[in-house]
């Protein structure tokens, strides 16, 4: 499996720049007694972690693959590429959103104490994770995008609609987790239209363990754009993946936060296995605080799964072979994640 996707190309200088662009407006980290880099700083409000001892904690051993710019931490079982003033991850080739910049200081590289402990530690040691316990697994709730009125994003070419193809792969889905032994719920079962915060209430009230909603994108006027994404909510105290920079709205605690380290467990997982399965390009293990994973009780995962806009994405979306890979994929996916809290579960 070799899916190192995310080599950037950079020039020195524009690297130098950036550098300085990225260090110049903020507070230096203190550095210590004996000159060695500070533990933890303060940055942009966002308490940073020395991302190498972080990670041995979990057993991985860094190296720079390019000094003062990325590093690899890797173990017999993890590896994860971490590069200065970006966001991007690749995590055993999926590429992974942080919710903030690694940041270079002193010769160390950091990560923020967020990502450290509601990204990586679930994702590296579930069992290791002490609060919130892991969640139960019986009862799963699907959410067909759309319907109804609301046909979500459409490709006009061949008149095809979002929301056909989100209840398609519902279905296919339900008797898939049914076969696990899984109580499934459906937000809908047919072509009508269910306000948002229905969807969580459903899901709330069916007392679910696991919330998947499924969807497929477009984007006006880019064509060539094509892929696959997965968000789960974002963290308290984080900007979402699409926003600039933190807003005063990032700090209030959501339902949807109640399982924040296991939303990263599931997010990663499922992606995994969308993209294992479909081929299609990565677009990022991202974050977003969506009606739906906001009011969420559960763990919540809301998967895009390839571009309506993209005519040859459109075109493979439209075919019922495409839709039973994408079930099987969440399904895998799920699988996966029960397999993880069942072990944290187990410790
Ligand atoms: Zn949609």
């Amino acid at each position: 499996m070799v899916r190192l996707r995310h080599t950037y190309l950079m020039s020195a200088a524009l690297a130098a720049l950036i550098f300085l662009v990225g260090n110049g407006a903020v507070a230096r980290a203190q550095p210590t007694k004996t000159g060695a880099p500070a533990a933890a700083f303060k940055l942009n409000g966002n308490s940073y972690i020395e991302a190498r001892s972080f990670f041995a904690r979990f057993g991985l051993k860094a190296t720079w693959v390019e000094r003062g710019k990325t590093m690899r931490l890797q173990s017999s079982v993890a590896r994860i590429e971490i590069e200065d003033n970006k966001r991007d991850v690749a995590m055993n080739g999926l590429r992974v959103l942080m919710g903030e910049p690694a940041v270079e200081r002193d010769g160390a590289l950091y990560i923020s104490r967020i990502d450290a402990e509601k990204l990586f530690q679930p994702l590296l040691s579930p069992s290791s994770v002490a609060s919130p316990a892991a969640p139960a697994l019986r009862v799963i709730v699907i959410d067909a995008g759309h319907g109804g009125q609301d046909t979500g994003t459409q490709n006009k070419t061949f008149k095809l609609d979002e929301k056909k193809f989100t209840l398609d792969v519902s279905m296919r889905l339900r008797t898939l987790l049914i076969q696990q032994g899984y109580k499934v719920v459906m937000t809908r079962t047919d072509d009508r239209f269910v306000e948002l915060p229905r969807r969580a209430e459903i899901a709330n009230q069916a007392g679910a363990d696991l919330f998947i909603s499924i969807h497929f994108n477009a984007v006006a006027g880019s064509p060539t754009v094509r892929g696959s994404e997965t968000y789960v909510m974002t963290p308290q105290f984080q900007r979402s993946t699409s926003s600039a920079k933190r807003e005063a709205s990032d700090n209030v605690l959501n339902p949807g936060n109640r399982y924040d380290p296991w939303n990263a467990l599931l997010g990663y997982h499922i992606h995994n296995q969308v993209i294992d399965s479909l081929r299609g390009e990565d677009r990022g293990f991202k974050r977003a605080r969506f009606a739906v994973l906001r009011l969420v009780n559960s763990p919540g995962v809301l998967v895009e799964a390839g571009y309506l806009s993209n005519n040859d994405e459109a075109r493979r979306i439209a075919t019922p072979a495409y839709r039973a890979s994408l079930a099987e994929a969440l399904a895998q996916g799920v699988r996966a994640y029960a397999l993880a809290i069942t072990t944290a579960k187990t410790r």
